[in-house]
């Protein structure tokens, strides 16, 4: 019980003199961490947290991030944060950002790298934003054949079968390799 880095499972308090908080739970007798992390025992609330390292990883309003798009919908997509501020996370938080005002047919596709701003966070979603200039797609491939492409005002065009597409793209398209990141 005095170890401050606990194990999933591990005992931080008893029942009796904490309540379970963040990232722990509460087996009837004893406090269990839930998660690995840092031991933060709040002495007035009598609350028993562990602070999850993941925590630290959540972007705040404002923030630029650069993620990889993991689904795209109707009206949003969905990102999984790879870089807060140019600092890489491995925490895996995603964002959405609506794109049904961009009035472009494919704003993204599905592991296409992204920029975005944060905007707000509503009721645990992180949502953020693409519409500024240097928001926007980072790096993509053809739809039709996955190869390599080039812009060409707001369109991108396939270098190996000359499909023709849009993306919102960011003014820095392509100015990155992102070849490592992905891999
Ligand atoms: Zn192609």
């Amino acid at each position: 019980m005095s170890e401050n880095s606990p194990f999933p499972g591990d005992k931080i308090a008893s029942i009796e003199e904490y309540e379970a908080g963040n990232n722990t739970f509460d087996d009837g007798d004893m406090v269990r961490a839930a998660t690995v992390g840092q031991i933060d025992m709040n002495k007035t609330t009598r609350v028993a947290n562990v602070n999850h390292p993941k925590l630290l990883s959540i972007p705040k309003v404002g923030d630029v991030i650069i993620g990889t798009v993991a689904a795209v919908m109707s009206s949003m997509i969905a990102v999984s944060i790879d870089y807060i501020n140019g600092k890489p996370t491995t925490s895996k938080v995603e964002c959405v950002c609506g794109t049904r005002n961009l009035r472009i047919r494919n704003v993204a596709l599905v592991n296409d790298i992204v920029t975005l701003k944060i905007v707000s966070h509503i009721n645990g979603t992180i949502h953020a934003a693409i519409n500024e200039p240097e928001l926007g797609i980072l790096y993509t491939k053809c739809r039709k054949c996955g190869g390599k492409v080039v812009s060409m005002r707001d369109a991108i065009k396939c270098t190996d079968c000359a499909w023709i597409d849009e993306r919102k793209l960011s003014k820095n398209f392509g100015k990155y390799d992102f070849v490592k990141l992905r891999e």
